[in-house]
């Protein structure tokens, strides 16, 4: 992960009553667009950070490229959030992909719209876009707090954060936006020990669970051995009804990558409610079952071809897909051309369970949509505004993540600029 200068501590904050300053905790993507916002409105912001730098997580998503939105038409992009996702949806038609587009490039960091549609800075990481992002806060005069942990709250409804000496200081500001982020990655500072005070505030959380995650898989220990690490190119992955293309790679205790992402949450629902997830793979997506049918036939009718042999030059299975087939069909594999052939169109594949959220590349769960008003604040602590994350929807990857946590920043501190006026 790139390094970046860790922005200084600043003076104490404000005195409680002074009715501009707003506290924003956590210094991801949701906290940092909350803070630009609310320091643009000309608003008092003091940013609370855990760790010793700002925005850890989005340094490792640039270690991927940094895929930050998705050129899709925006109905289509809407869609990716799920039915239950009004707010969120909400905040990102606000602050479309065009708008983040913009943003990035008013950093200095050009993008480009990937073949996939995805979109990326040219920089192919998220250092630069950071660094440019923290002169422009400080330049706006967002005080930087790091190691800084909020604590929850006191009795009095007043903010309880730890310093890097570990003297808990209580803050009283006018508002407080919350991005505290999901479970997934715990080193990079976010671990969902938020759930906690917002629960015991009475705020109804939904379980947090692993998003875009791998699953466990029984192999055996041969082929976990032999094969981790190895990817299946080009397969087609169905479960019920859904079928999605891309790439899955083996690991030590099952399967993850693109096309399992993809069918995470249906997978991790199944497994939920049935114990485990039956999945087909479909390792020649481009080839119609006649056709592989008929090439398998010839090949076989050669006396003496050894399946191993058929299956690699005939269907053109890398010795990952061969040894799979034998995996997953358990007995011995048919010799028969069009059995065989519909085995290669759909590997039956038993997982068994999510990956730890640990591991996971995003968090489902979190705090209630409906115990929110559409500006993003909770209906029961006025003053008190929650981003990023930490809310509870899912998207898959392909840069609606991050999309959602800048947009739903944005869209709390504009909700905070707006109650602070009205009040
Ligand atoms: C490996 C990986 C790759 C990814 N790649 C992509 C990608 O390419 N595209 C994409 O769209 N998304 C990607 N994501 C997801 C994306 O990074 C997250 O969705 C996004 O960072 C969430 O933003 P956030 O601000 O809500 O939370 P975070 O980025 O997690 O920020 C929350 C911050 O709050 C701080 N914090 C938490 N609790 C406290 C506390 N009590 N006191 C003070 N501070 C606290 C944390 O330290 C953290 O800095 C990736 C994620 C991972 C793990």
């Amino acid at each position: 992960m790139d390094t970046l200068p860790t922005a200084a501590t600043t003076p104490a904050p404000p005195a409680g009553g002074d009715a501009r300053w707003v506290a924003v905790v956590g210094g991801g993507p949701a906290g940092l667009m909350a803070a630009e916002t609310l320091a643009r409105a000309g608003l008092v912001v003091r940013l609370y950070e855990r760790m010793p730098s700002l925005g850890r997580r989005l340094l490792m998503a640039g270690r991927g490229g940094l895929n930050l939105t998705h050129s899709e038409p925006l109905p289509a992009f809407l869609a990716r959030y799920g039915p239950a996702a009004g707010p969120v949806a909400a905040a990102v038609e606000a602050f479309p992909p065009a708008d983040l587009v913009a943003w990035c490039e008013g950093l200095g960091q050009p993008t480009f719209v990937g073949s996939s549609g995805r979109v990326f800075p040219r920089a192919l990481k998220a250092s630069p876009l950071l660094r440019a992002w923290i002169a422009r806060l400080q330049a706006l005069g967002v005080a930087i707090n790091l190691r800084h942990d909020w604590r929850g709250w006191d009795e009095g409804g007043r903010l309880l954060v730890a310093g890097p000496d570990g003297a808990v200081a209580t803050l009283e500001p006018a508002a407080t936006i919350l991005a505290l982020g999901g479970a997934s990655w715990p080193r990079l500072g976010a671990n969902g020990d938020w759930v906690a005070p917002l629960a015991a505030a009475g705020m109804a959380v939904t379980p947090l669970r692993p998003a875009n995650c791998g699953f466990v898989v029984g192999w055996t220990r041969d082929f976990a051995a032999r094969f981790q690490g190895q990817p299946l190119k080009t397969i087609a992955l169905t479960l019920g009804a859904r079928t999605v293309r891309g790439e899955a790679v083996v690991t030590a205790t099952g399967i993850e990558g693109g096309a399992v992402y993809a069918l995470s949450a249906p997978l991790r629902d199944t497994i939920a409610t049935e114990g485990r997830a039956c999945v087909a793979i479909d390792l020649k997506p481009d080839q119609p079952l006649d056709a592989l049918a008929a090439k398998l036939a010839k090949a076989l009718a050669r006396p003496g071809a050894s399946l191993a042999t058929v299956l690699r030059k005939a269907a053109g299975l890398s010795p990952l897909a061969v040894n799979l087939l034998r995996e997953a069909h358990g007995v011995a594999l048919p010799r028969e051309a069009g059995a065989l052939a519909a085995l290669v169109k759909a590997v039956p594949l038993t997982l068994l369970a999510a990956q730890p959220i640990a591991r996971a590349i995003s968090t489902a769960g979190g705090v209630n949509l409906g115990a929110l008003d559409g500006s993003l604040m909770v209906r029961d602590r006025p003053g008190l505004f929650l981003s990023g994350e930490m809310l509870d929807w899912e998207a898959p990857t392909g840069g609606y993540l991050l999309q959602a946590s800048f947009a739903t920043g944005r869209a709390a501190a504009r909700g905070v600029s707006a109650w602070l006026a009205s009040r």
